[in-house]
């Protein structure tokens, strides 16, 4: 695998950064994931620009633009075409290292730049009867109240994915204190109820999804299926015909089993083959 850091392209298990970086003692840096199928990335636009707000909320300076990502981000997909056709790119900004351990923000540090891809799956197939069905469980959601930004500090979601992965389920639904979905550990969420899409609206509680905006923007275009994204509760959750959970790479994933119980009927539904159709026809063109 042939990494990206600070300027050069190099094996990946010759990348080096200092232990005084930032990202290490602190987590302090922003991340992003981009699908590429074919050679064709999923959201590019729209994942760098999320990077961009990220980096300007924790004011990392990191002058690239969306073009010399999509320039940088081409070559490395290009020098690991022998991983497959089918890669994610892991795109990382940490502040940097300074010659100190020390809270505040350094001065005159550059930022460390650091990417690398990786083989990911085959889309699901768009059929109900033959593509993967998730068993999920639900827990408080116990993360900080900065969920929009998609920082590199992950331990929260990072607990909260293995408290779902001990007990065998693939990811975990989470909710606030007042019993409402927020996302999942590694994921957006979304319900079906009575052949509408709904979705929890966008604020601190949750990570911006690029999936989730494509979902939402292709529906809309498309205007067979209605979506609404309003405060959505677990008791509606629980009485949802479908959920979903979204995210890079696993695009629209139904869940089958909430808590151990069967979600709608038990079986992947109706509407997530048409909307997951629709997905597939317009996901190129974000
Ligand atoms: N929510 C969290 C906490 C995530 O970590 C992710 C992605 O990994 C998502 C949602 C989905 O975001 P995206 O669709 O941009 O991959």
């Amino acid at each position: 695998s042939i990494a990206y850091l600070n300027g050069s392209f190099l094996p990946l298990e010759e990348a080096r950064i200092s232990p005084l970086d930032r990202g290490f003692l602190f987590g302090d840096g922003i991340y992003e994931v981009i699908p590429y199928y074919g050679g064709k990335p999923v959201g590019l636009a729209p994942h760098m620009q999320r990077m961009a707000d990220g980096l300007a909320a924790i004011e990392i300076k990191c002058n690239k633009s969306i073009e010399d990502w999509r320039v940088l981000l081409d070559d490395l997909i290009a020098k690991n075409a022998d991983q497959g056709a089918n890669l994610g790119v892991y795109i990382h900004v940490s502040r940097g290292a300074d010659t100190k351990r020390y809270h505040a923000y350094p001065e005159n540090v550059e930022p460390t730049i650091f990417a690398f891809a990786f083989p990911i799956k085959d889309p699901e197939p768009v059929d109900r009867t033959k593509a993967h069905g998730y068993a999920v469980s639900s827990t408080q959601d116990l993360r900080w109240k900065r969920c929009n930004i998609k920082s590199t500090a992950l331990l929260g979601n990072v607990m909260h994915y293995q408290q779902g992965h001990a007990s065998g389920h693939g990811e975990i639904l989470l909710y606030n204190e007042n019993n409402e979905l927020t996302e999942a550990s590694s994921s957006n969420a979304f319900i079906v109820k009575d052949g509408k899409v709904i979705t929890p609206i966008q604020d601190h509680q949750n990570l911006p999804g690029i999936t989730r905006r494509i979902i939402i923007d292709s529906l809309k275009a498309d205007g067979s299926i209605p979506v609404e994204e309003r405060t959505v509760t677990m008791d509606e959750v629980r009485n949802a015909d479908e959920i979903w959970i979204t995210s890079s790479s696993k695009e629209i994933a139904p869940v089958i089993e909430l808590d151990g119980k069967p979600v709608g009927n038990g079986e992947i539904g109706q509407v997530w083959e048409n909307a997951f159709r629709i997905y597939t026809e317009r996901k190129f063109d974000f």
